[in-house]
């Protein structure tokens, strides 16, 4: 969940470091192939081998609007892309689909000859839930798009967008909804597991502002949920993940808002670390909900040597009360660096944006906490004064405001009292054995994890089946239900599964 770009987007490393430029996370498209020439080896659910028979990949290429690519095709490599690069791994077939009607039949194939499926949008799962090695991969890339009803203050959005897709189509209309902080995340995965961002104080999750969705379940039904059709399902799908099908529509909710906000940074030297984390622990709960302000420490961040603690904010609310809250901000220490200034909604959001991590290797925890205790600051600084010649960047993601407001069963999201999610995070260069530094991290994380309470599934890496069921809470009987109703034999499993009984 927090990435350096995500956590600092703008951020102290962006304030002293070039940052390279984002590639585009757009594929490339190849045609559909004409002509398959072989059976292929592929794997089911369960991990078994078995054969696709060259007939009846044939018939899918042939029943899609979009794309079949299979290994060594044009566009392969582009298309099994995903944002973690640990996980290069090798689908059997990957159906790039053009409508629901693409999605139900390679649904419908994958379902009938028990394949391993993974559904992918923005593709920026930590631990490459959107990717699969020898199974059926559905990159949802050509379901991109938003279109804006101001009048209905509603954003139809593609279930293969990105959030800055969103983000820039509704701006335009004086409107906006919840987003992450990368806009090169995606709406489908970022959505229906939850959907933190700069506005969710205000607006609530990404998940809160959904008024329904289009959905393809197991079955191959092509379904409208919201709250009059099959509300069941819209209370699952938002927070269930990809649990019930793909989403090949989303319909937003859109609240008026001005386009410029007041955001930036403020770095105050490493050395105040004790104070400053203080500071944030009593202030945070006070904030109004049009401020957002996280908290994090960097040590040799980017391998440039940058460290630093310091506030990470977007103020959206009338720029005549941002003056105080500033001056406050700035007056918890000596300020080595403030980028704090008024600046374009849409481009603080892509301030982040990077595709670095091709190129480095990351791991990261994180964990929701409801209040942040001076035995957390301890557990947090300590950790990372052991060891600065990591690269590593810790701290706490503001939440409360509206996102505290909802009932925890009111859609399949239960963490709802949530202060702050808490972050750690470790880099290394692309070449390095990941092993040290991860084990490294785990360590200190078991420092942490004591006063974290539940995690964002968005963000789980390799927590266990009862960690997972346990993080559901309350809300894990209604989802199992739900689960063994649209899918009895677990198709979508990549994902923060919720096993079906039956
Ligand atoms: C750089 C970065 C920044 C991030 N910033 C934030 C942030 O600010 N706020 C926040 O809340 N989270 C953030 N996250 C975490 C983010 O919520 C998850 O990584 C999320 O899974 C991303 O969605 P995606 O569509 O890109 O993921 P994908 O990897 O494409 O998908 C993730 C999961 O969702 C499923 N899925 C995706 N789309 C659909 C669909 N249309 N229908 C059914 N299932 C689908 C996939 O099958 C998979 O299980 C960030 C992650 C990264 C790497």
């Amino acid at each position: 969940m927090f990435s350096r770009r995500r956590f600092l987007a703008s951020s102290l490393l962006a304030a002293t470091a070039n940052l390279p430029a984002s590639r585009g996370f757009s594929a490339i498209l190849a045609p559909s192939p004409v002509g398959i020439d072989r059976d292929l080896d592929a794997v089911t659910g369960a991990g078994k081998p078995v054969t696709l028979k060259r007939a009846a990949v044939q018939e899918l290429g042939e029943s899609l609007r979009g794309n079949l690519i299979l290994p060594g095709g044009a566009g392969y490599d582009q298309a099994r892309w995903v944002w973690n690069a640990q996980m290069n791994r090798h689908p059997a077939l990957i159906v790039q689909p053009r409508g629901a009607v693409d999605v139900r039949n390679a649904v419908q194939f994958a379902r009938e000859a028990d394949l391993l499926l993974a559904v992918k949008c923005g593709g920026h799962s930590p631990s490459g839930k959107s990717t699969c090695e020898r199974g059926m991969l559905l990159d949802l890339s050509l379901l991109r798009g938003v279109r804006v009803d101001p009048e209905a203050r509603l954003a139809r959005v593609g279930g293969g967008s990105l959030l800055g897709d969103l983000d820039h189509e509704s701006m335009a209309h004086g409107l906006v909804t919840t987003a992450g902080t990368v806009s090169h995340t995606g709406v489908g995965g970022l959505t229906l597991g939850g959907g933190f961002g700069r506005l969710a104080r205000r607006y609530g999750l990404a998940l809160d502002n959904v008024r329904g969705v289009e959905i393809v379940t197991a079955s191959g039904e092509i379904l409208r949920a919201d709250a009059e059709q099959n509300p069941e399902l819209f209370w699952g799908v938002r927070g269930g993940g990809g649990n019930y099908g793909v989403v090949t529509g989303f319909d937003f909710n859109l609240h008026p808002m001005q386009r410029q906000v007041i955001g930036g940074n403020i770095l105050f030297p490493l050395s105040q670390a004790r104070q400053v984390l203080s500071f944030y622990a009593e202030y945070e709960g006070t904030a109004p909900d049009e401020l957002y302000l996280s908290a994090a420490m960097a040590s040799n961040s980017d391998f440039s040597g940058v460290s630093g603690v310091g506030f990470i904010l977007c103020y959206s609310g009338r720029p005549e009360k941002a003056e105080a809250i500033l001056k406050t901000l700035r007056s918890v220490g000596k300020p080595l660096i403030d980028t704090v200034k008024p600046l374009d909604y849409v481009a603080l959001q892509r301030s982040g944006d990077s595709d670095e991590k091709r190129a480095i290797g990351s791991y990261t925890k994180t964990g929701f906490v409801k209040k942040i205790p001076p035995a957390l600051i301890e557990a947090m600084v300590g950790g990372l004064e052991e060891h600065p010649e990591r690269s590593t960047l810790v701290g706490f993601q503001h939440c409360g405001g509206a996102i505290s407001r909802v009932a925890a069963d009111a859609t399949a999201f239960p963490h709802r009292g949530i202060h702050a999610t808490s972050l750690l995070t470790v880099d290394w260069p692309g070449n390095a054995d990941p092993a040290p530094h991860i084990k490294w991290l785990l360590d200190y994380w078991g420092r942490i994890v004591p006063h974290t309470d539940g995690f964002y599934t968005n963000d789980a890496t390799e927590e266990t089946q009862k960690q997972l069921d346990e993080n559901y809470m309350a809300n894990l009987p209604r989802l199992v239900k739900l689960k063994n109703r649209y899918d009895p034999t677990n198709l979508f499993r990549l994902n923060a599964n919720v096993k079906p009984t039956v």
